[in-house]
């Protein structure tokens, strides 16, 4: 058997390669270049702060590093349910549960609640891992466009089930635009569905507190919220929000959690200070300040729409999303190229993300660079 030979060679220009960078703060350091960083999911700067990074240590010193086993073997610990009881209050559920990443929680989560008697209608756009959730479900799927809710509905009309449930993105990683999360609800609760809201990056970026999308429309029995702690929130790790009875349910269910070791206890202590610091709501407000200020200046941009930390320039053609990323490296950013197949062909893009941590004069240099390309 020839392995050399297992993956059919891909071409040149779609190769994905590592970068081998480090992050500092704002900046980026690849190939020995420093570049101001307009990529990461760190919406709110958390990862680097101080008193996150003092509470795991204080963690890992207390009790060590790993978890050492699943959560419903040994490897539990108070803080994961303090931490889910504060989350829960703070969206405004009964219950929630920790696990161990968005990928994690989102392929458990379908898994768990889906069979082959269950109808999924699912935004096209929605992240890979509810794709795949719903892959392993062995539901049936209906793939509605983009939030196309009139398409949506004609669905719900045409294909009665047992259980129906409406699967969508919050805000939508790679365009950042955002559900229509009111008339989800409509259709949730005209039509018997429970609707998961996958809001990774809504959460800790939009609404009061970074409350997210839903922000106080949250908490009906028929609304699970997901969640992630790698993005706003600086850590690592994902909850799902619920009632109380979709919750106890999914700890008994939940395969992605149970089969899997528990989260090291550290990550959940330096995610436990994220959450209040949103909470506060100072580095929130200057997370939406500086959206604001960016989608204001760069009104004569083509950008899609997005009132989210997720702006994305579209340009076409792999080549042309290539070149315009070396460009604006050249005048000191990190802007990806994001291309097939996580967008659609001739979908390629710049793919910007605002932080909390960027300065007006930043934000006006990359605008600058972006009017020149
Ligand atoms: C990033 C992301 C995930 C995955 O979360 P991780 O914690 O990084 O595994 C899930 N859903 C959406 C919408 C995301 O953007």
């Amino acid at each position: 058997m020839d392995t050399r030979n297992w993956f059919s060679p891909l071409p040149k220009k779609s190769q994905r390669r590592f970068l081998k960078s480090q992050r500092k703060q704002l900046w980026i350091e690849i190939d020995q270049k420093t570049l101001l960083n307009f990529s990461s999911n760190d919406y709110l700067g958390l990862s680097q702060h101080p008193e996150l990074c003092q509470a795991a240590i204080s963690s890992i010193n207390a009790e060590g590093l790993g978890s050492g086993a699943s959560r419903l073997v040994s490897g539990d610990h108070p803080v994961f349910h303090a931490f889910e009881q504060q989350l829960a209050h703070w969206k405004g559920y009964e219950d929630a549960l920790l696990v161990g990443s968005g990928m994690l929680a989102n392929i458990g989560l379908l898994q768990a609640l889906a069979n082959r008697h269950t109808s999924l209608f699912c935004d096209k756009l929605n992240h890979a891992s509810l794709v795949d959730g719903a892959r392993l479900s062995q539901a049936k799927v209906y793939r509605y466009a983009h939030n196309d809710l009139v398409q949506l509905e004609r669905l719900l009309q045409q294909h009665d089930a047992e259980r129906r449930i409406i699967v969508s993105d919050g805000v939508f990683s790679m365009d950042g635009d955002a559900a229509d999360t009111d008339a989800l609800m409509v259709l949730a609760e005209e039509y018997q569905c429970l609707l998961i809201v996958d809001d990774a990056h809504g959460l800790g970026v939009m609404g009061s507190q970074g409350k997210g999308l839903l922000a106080e429309k949250s908490g009906h029995d028929y609304l699970i919220e997901v969640g992630t702690l790698g993005k706003s929130f600086g850590s690592y790790g994902a909850f799902i929000l619920g009632s109380q009875a979709m919750i106890e349910g999914l700890r008994q269910r939940q395969r992605t959690m149970i089969y899997s070791t528990a989260l090291p206890a550290c990550l959940i202590q330096a995610a436990s200070v994220a959450l209040e610091r949103m909470q506060q709501g100072e580095r929130v407000e200057k997370l939406q300040h500086n959206i604001h200020f960016f989608v204001k200046h760069a009104q004569h941009l083509e950008l899609l729409p997005s009132k989210s930390a997720i702006q994305a320039l579209v340009l076409g053609s792999e080549e042309r999303a290539l070149s315009a990323s070396d460009q604006l490296a050249k005048e000191g950013f990190f802007v990806p190229a994001i291309r097939p197949p996580t967008v659609p062909i001739n979908r390629s893009r710049l793919r910007i993300t605002i932080s909390a941590l960027h300065e007006e004069k930043d934000i006006l240099r990359l605008i600058q660079a972006l009017s020149h390309l």
